[in-house]
């Protein structure tokens, strides 16, 4: 059987955080579809184009490495409604510490009382990238700090675009 793996988040920017959980997951699955949320019509930060664009420059050249499929979805009903309209068997989720990992136990004990047959897969930030966090990263940004070492040149190159016209 193939196994299709649904990561959703917000992505809001994509980090190196959320790119290390991309990489690993695609060893464990043969098609990876990352879905953005997007709440109640709210627009997010980066808006959900931008964040889709970001998304698939930085996954490319991993999707051809591993020879593995990409696709890039946003959704706004529940993770596991859009996980099993996209066919997937999984859903991927990074953990950071002790907090993401009580928030996401419930989350995943709750997707798998709805839907069982999908199948919650957590992975373990690795210890390079596990401090890092979008919400920093925005409040970093908007106080004109170097982001570099937490997202890539392009994500950087879309927040300070989006702060110059501001
Ligand atoms: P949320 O879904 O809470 O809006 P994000 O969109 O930032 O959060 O993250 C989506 C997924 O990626 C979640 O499983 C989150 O725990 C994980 N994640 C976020 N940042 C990191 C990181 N630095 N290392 C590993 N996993 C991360």
């Amino acid at each position: 059987m193939a196994n299709i793996g649904y990561y959703p988040g917000s992505f809001d920017p994509i980090t190196y955080g959320h790119l290390d959980i991309i990489a690993r997951a695609l060893k464990l699955v043969d098609r990876l579809i990352i879905g953005i949320g997007s709440h109640h019509g709210k627009t997010g930060y980066l808006n959900s184009e931008v964040r889709n664009e970001l998304i698939q420059s930085e996954t490319n050249s991993l999707a051809k490495d591993l020879s593995c499929e990409i696709i890039i979805e946003s959704f706004d009903d529940l993770v596991v409604e859009a996980a099993a309209a996209a066919g997937a068997n999984l859903i991927i989720r990074g953990l950071r510490d002790g907090r993401d990992f009580e928030y996401e136990r419930q989350m995943a004990m709750m997707n798998a009382a709805m839907k069982p047959e999908i199948e919650t897969i957590f992975l373990a930030a690795s210890p390079e990238t596990s401090f890092i966090a979008s919400s920093l990263v925005k409040q970093i940004a908007g106080m004109k700090g170097d982001i570099s070492k937490f997202v890539p040149p392009r994500v950087a190159q879309a927040i300070a675009q989006k702060l110059a016209n501001e």
